[in-house]
């Protein structure tokens, strides 16, 4: 395999600040406040023919409610596909700011609506189009593609968008067409899809900070205390607790190999809201968070995205009851990105069927 850096690969960009996680970590609602919103949301998602789209990763009242009225709890793939099979003219989108984007690229004629449109995601931060671009054009003979945790400028550039559940799939379509490929913003999803499939790659380097906290000395140990749990692990982790993995996959395949697996107890790599639906799935079973702490730790995130923890029932009420926060993008661009992103949805249709495993390390 070889992997051809023709021009220097640009430097990580960091993150602007975000809100500490301590202070978006648990919602402080007044006694009774939490249950009149909830009664309150879904009163407003009937009569304003609203549907809610709520990420793995978000607060389990939000999961909850798009549960209860007929809204889902999905990876980014199956977000994207269920806001655009569903009938309701609008769709409350709780996540980041690319997820709300992706509903309205996909879908045009809806209205777009999200609890917040300040949560970020340090991928679609680190990989900004005004640098994207420039790399692309220097490298006109591969076929650019990009992960969905990025701004519709960037898809507009972009051949192909890719989530983490159909990223391996794609990237072997393209090497058996013989194309090379130019991956952003995640290296480490990167550098897994280029191991996996020895598609020739140049690979932008972001991260995301969550994922790239988990540490590999740490997880190790925790799976010598625990030699009967099995560790699941998302592409977006550094490659030595990828190495350590029994199966590697999206936030879906990861909840659907707990439920498979014969095992009674998993330690989980990736963003600690995805307990909710992993107990939910697979109950009786045990989940232990794989550690962040241990040499070189920064622990911005401790397996906790600060962004997806900014929706709340309070900003889902507000933005139901007034439609702020909706979710524009220019024409040209939007028009632009619609066709990768659906080139990714088409794609799925025909080669991942919803939930579908697709690797494993085991
Ligand atoms: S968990 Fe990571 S990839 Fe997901 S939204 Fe947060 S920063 Fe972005």
């Amino acid at each position: 395999m070889s992997v051809t850096r023709d021009i220097e690969l640009p430097p990580v960009i960091a993150a602007p600040d975000y809100p500490l996680p301590g202070s978006v970590r648990t919602p402080d609602y007044a006694p009774g406040e939490r249950s009149a919103l909830i009664e309150e949301i879904r009163t407003l998602l009937r009569e304003k023919d609203a549907v809610l789209v709520a990420h793995y990763y978000t607060d389990e009242d939000l999961q909850m409610i798009a549960d209860e009225t007929g809204g889902a709890v999905a990876d980014s793939l199956e977000m994207a596909r269920f806001g655009s099979k569903h009938p309701a003219s609008t769709l409350v989108v709780a996540g980041v700011r690319f997820m709300g984007e992706t509903a309205k690229i996909l879908n045009p004629e809806k209205r777009v609506l999200m609890p917040t449109l300040e949560a970020e995601c340090s991928l679609d931060l680190g990989c900004p189009p005004e640098k994207f671009i420039p790399f692309c054009d220097a490298h006109p003979d591969r076929t650019v593609v990009v992960y969905a945790n990025t701004s519709a400028a960037v898809k507009a550039r972009a051949d192909w968008v890719v989530t983490s559940s159909i990223a391996l799939k794609v990237a072997e379509h393209l090497r058996n067409e013989g194309k090379k490929i130019l991956w952003a913003p995640d290296r480490y999803l990167g550098d897994y899809i280029m191991r996996m499939t020895g598609v020739d790659m140049v690979i932008w380097q972001g991260s995301c900070v969550v994922h790239e906290e988990f540490k590999m000395d740490e997880l190790n140990r925790l799976k010598d205390g625990h030699p009967e749990a099995a560790v699941l692990v998302h592409p977006e982790s550094p490659p030595g607790v990828i190495a350590l993995a029994d199966r590697v996959g999206s936030t879906s395949q990861i909840i659907q190999a707990a439920c498979e697996m014969d095992n009674d107890l998993f330690i989980v790599a990736t963003e600690d809201g995805i307990f909710h639906k992993m107990k939910e799935a697979a109950p009786g079973k045990t989940f232990i968070a794989a550690p962040t702490a241990g040499e070189g730790a920064t622990c911005k995130s401790c397996a906790h995205c600060p962004w997806m923890k900014m929706n709340d029932l309070r900003g889902l009420e507000r933005v139901l009851e007034g439609g702020a926060n909706e979710v524009f993008i220019d024409e040209v661009i939007r028009r632009r990105a619609e066709v990768s992103l659906k080139r990714m949805v088409d794609f799925a249709r025909e080669h991942i069927k919803p939930g579908m495993h697709v690797s494993g390390n085991a």
